[in-house]
């Protein structure tokens, strides 16, 4: 039987956050066994460039989990693109997340990738063997006018040589599934992974789910309704939310599942707790 990949992601603290921040949710992570953490990438001009590699430099080494790094493409010309994957060599990780990235009103782009699909092939010929990831998204990326013209250029992303997908946070199962049929039947065969968001608070979720237009089902809605003023309970509830979506997915056989950690170790914990038979083998 197929054993789904299960991985974390984590970001770089804040700049005016003490830098021991990092190590309370990696010492936190503890117990939990993901095949990879993946670090999130600073977008924008304005942002610590180096703070990946420096992360994921961390996880590597002083943790021993393998890690993907996260970089995004539409505010680096190739010389920042190049720093980043000379840093990411040196981090030792074995794969890139390589992202487009948001639009940022009012800040001018660089113009070397229009595309996250620019920026795979800039690195797939750079360096050759690293595996590179990209994201894909199960109710259709905001900007794009309908699902099938994303999947369209998903493909595009893919042939450029992405080797791994991960999806963006989805609520309801059957989006994510309905959407992996979608990309395999138009030729799309790499692994890809479900993101998985848990829900701890009310705002956040309903933000999320304005900015990417993720639909929120009756009974998470419902969730909020009962508990949204109600942190602790929420949180619980979202542990069982998430838990119930992973043991789902993993029922109707998916890649594997990536779990947005939001650097809060103790959800993250109990997450695990609850769906760790599922990633072992027999
Ligand atoms: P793209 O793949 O370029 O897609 C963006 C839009 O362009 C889509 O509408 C797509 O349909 C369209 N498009 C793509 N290719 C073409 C083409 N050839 N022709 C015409 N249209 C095209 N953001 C960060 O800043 N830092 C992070 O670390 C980060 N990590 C993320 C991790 C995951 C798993 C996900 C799902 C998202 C992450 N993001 C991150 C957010 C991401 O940067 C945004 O969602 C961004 O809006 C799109 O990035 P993309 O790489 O998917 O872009």
């Amino acid at each position: 039987m197929h054993t789904p990949q299960f991985s974390l992601e984590v970001f770089p603290p804040k700049r005016n956050a003490p830098v021991g921040t990092i190590y309370d949710t990696l010492d936190g992570l503890e117990g939990v066994n993901p095949d990879f953490i993946s670090v999130t990438y600073g977008h924008g001009t304005h942002s610590d460039r180096t703070a990946t590699a420096r992360i994921a430099n961390t996880v590597r080494s002083e943790y021993g989990i393998p890690t993907v790094a996260h970089l995004t493409a539409l505010y680096s010309d190739e010389e920042v693109v190049d720093q980043a994957l000379d840093m990411f060599d040196a981090a030792g990780v074995f794969g890139v997340l390589a992202l487009r990235g948001d639009v940022i009103e009012g800040q001018r782009e660089a113009g070397a990738f229009r595309h996250a699909s620019d920026l795979v092939s800039y690195i797939r010929d750079r360096r050759p063997n690293l595996k590179i990831f990209g994201a894909c998204y199960p109710e259709g990326h905001i900007e794009c006018p309908s699902l099938d013209e994303d999947i369209h250029n998903l493909k595009i992303k893919v042939d450029a040589g992405a080797t791994n997908l991960i999806s963006q946070l989805f609520y309801d199962n059957d989006d994510f599934l309905r959407f992996v049929d979608k990309a395999r039947a138009a030729g799309i065969t790499v692994p890809i992974e479900a993101g998985i968001m848990p829900v701890t608070s009310a705002k956040s979720v309903r933000n999320m789910a304005k900015k990417n237009a993720t639909v929120i089902p009756r009974r998470l809605d419902a969730m909020l309704e009962k508990w949204g003023s109600d942190r602790e309970s929420l949180r619980r509830a979202g542990i069982i939310y998430a838990s119930q979506q992973i043991n789902d997915l993993v029922a109707q056989g998916v890649d594997g599942v990536h779990l947005y950690t939001m650097n809060h170790p103790g959800t993250t914990r109990r997450i695990w707790s609850n769906v760790k038979p599922l990633f072992q083998e027999d």
